[in-house]
């Protein structure tokens, strides 16, 4: 059993408050006992990152860079150690941890790198014709950073990367439950020559070490990836101080299945962007609209597939899908399922968990739900994929378009046009067309409306930690400027 700490100036610290065991939620099995921070560390951890501040946003891009691209490679020759804290912490299927979370925080990692050489700005020019105009990107500070527990690592480095890179330093919060691979990011970050206090990690709850972090007067930014109720308080506790917030939040994505839709890659599609983590991803295709001539078909087809997905120990290569986060989130998961057969949806297969230890829950399909029903309407977070049936485009895309979130949205159809006029009409931050799941670091991540604002990944998310500076400088040296005539008279 590992001992997680908090990291604060660059080493593991004791800090001040409870005893926390994170639990394995595959087997109920403890995986590392740690003390949590409280508030009096987050002032700690503060104060390092304020200090080590000036030093690191005034290192050359260069010298940043070099620091990033050694960690991505000490991350990727920890990969197997990272796999393993990830499986053990969330309880995700090895081949996700391997194939999807560490190789995609690594890229990523490995893309900041690169960009933390790219921050240009416009032409520097004469816009009037007596001052040159230049423009700098500044770091925008010491960066506050809440993560949640579904990708723990992914959502650390989406957040903390992008602020390295531009020259801030950060204070990041993990979930409680999750805090195992963000301790390792923070110990590699330090192997990899990143200096003492450019870097913390305060572990603890939300009530308490969150609030104390999002409401803190001597930060200057506030990001947070979590739920939107939750993202809202953040918001406001970090709007005390006038402090700029980054805000990724919920979703309930829709899978638009067109009436000429290939059907076999959209039930492919909806199995794999349903049933991804466990279906506890912001993204993940959750309310699926299908054209009536394919409904029965399709309802079918997911069906059938769903009945083959393997659930089981996430260390076994063989497993498709782990347990959710734990027993208390499945209870959640089961109580929204069990409702929905009241509001009128059909429950075709699943809405059962297994017997035994861990929090499993079967891939549940819910057909013929209404449009006001609760599984269609609030973030399920589980493996749980509901459906409609539509009547023309139109339908569709008013029934995709009705809900308070916009993160993302998939649209199925071999018609050009279609997918265009989807792509265009859907308010979401990402719309894929016949996919739905891939991300890629050099294209930006972020949602719309109730899913938030502002972007991870990308050149787009650098932007979000620099603050921009204009420099008008004079070149005529003239004491009596043309403009002061409008201020006083000519001597
Ligand atoms: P959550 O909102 O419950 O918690 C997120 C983080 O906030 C945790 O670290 C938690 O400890 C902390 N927190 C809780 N209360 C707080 C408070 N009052 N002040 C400050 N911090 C507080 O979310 P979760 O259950 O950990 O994660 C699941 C949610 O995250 C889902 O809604 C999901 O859609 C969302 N999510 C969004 C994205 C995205 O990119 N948009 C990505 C991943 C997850």
């Amino acid at each position: 059993m590992g001992m997680a700490s908090s990291w604060i100036d660059g080493a593991p610290v004791s800090t001040a408050g409870a005893t926390h065991t994170v639990i394995n939620p595959a087997t109920g099995a403890a995986v590392a006992e740690y003390t949590l921070a409280a508030p009096v560390d987050v002032d700690r951890a503060v104060a390092s990152a304020r200090a080590a501040l000036a030093d690191w946003a005034g290192a050359t891009p260069a010298e940043r860079s070099g620091v990033l691209a050694s960690l991505a490679r000490l991350a990727s020759e920890a990969s197997a150690e990272l796999v393993a804290e990830e499986v053990a912490q969330c309880g995700k299927p090895v081949r996700l941890a391997e194939e999807f979370d560490v190789p995609g925080s690594i890229d990523n990692i490995d893309f900041f790198a690169g960009a933390a050489r790219h921050l240009e700005g416009k032409a520097s020019g004469e816009y009037s014709p007596d001052h040159t105009s230049s423009i700098r990107r500044e770091a925008v500070g010491v960066v506050a950073t809440i993560a949640p527990w579904n990708y723990p690592l992914q959502m650390a480095v989406w957040k903390v990367l992008p602020a390295l890179a531009a020259g801030c330093s950060v204070v990041i919060k993990p979930a409680e439950i999750t805090p195992l691979t963000t301790l390792t990011l923070a110990r590699l970050a330090g192997e990899a020559g990143l200096p003492a206090g450019v870097l913390n990690v305060v572990t603890g709850s939300g009530a308490d070490v969150g609030a104390a972090l999002a409401g803190h007067a001597d930060v200057d930014m506030v990001t947070f990836t979590g739920s939107t109720p939750v993202g809202r308080q953040v918001m406001a506790a970090a709007a005390v101080h006038g402090h700029r917030t980054q805000l990724e939040l919920g979703g309930k994505a829709p899978f638009v299945v067109f009436d000429d839709a290939d059907l076999d890659a959209a039930i492919q599609g909806a199995v794999a962007g349903a049933l991804i983590n466990t279906g506890q991803d912001c993204t993940a295709a959750t309310r699926a609209m299908v054209a009536r001539g394919l409904y029965d078909d399709f309802v079918a087809g997911v069906a059938e597939l769903f009945s083959k997905i393997v659930v089981g120990d996430p260390n076994d290569p063989d497993t498709d899908l782990g347990p959710l986060i734990s027993v208390a989130h499945r209870e959640k998961v089961a109580g929204m399922v069990s409702r929905a057969p009241g509001e009128g949806g059909r429950i075709v297969c699943g809405g059962v968990a297994p017997d035994g230890p861990g929090s499993f829950y079967r891939p549940t399909l819910i057909a013929d739900v209404a449009e006001s029903s609760e599984v269609w309407r609030d973030e399920i977070f589980g493996p749980v994929l509901t459906v409609r049936s539509f009547v023309d485009d139109d339908d569709a895309l008013r029934q995709a378009n009705d809900t308070a979130y916009g993160l993302a949205a998939s649209a199925w159809t071999r018609d050009v046009y279609r997918a265009q006029r989807a792509s265009r009409e859907i308010h979401a931050g990402c719309v894929w067309i016949n996919d739905h799941i891939p991300i890629i670091s050099e294209m930006p991540h972020g949602g719309f409306g109730a899913s938030g604002f502002g972007k991870d990944m990308s050149q787009y998310s650098l932007e979000e930690y620099l603050s921009i500076k204009h420099v008008m400088s004079d070149i005529t040296g003239a004491a009596e400027k043309d403009w002061h005539r409008t201020v006083f008279a000519k001597r």
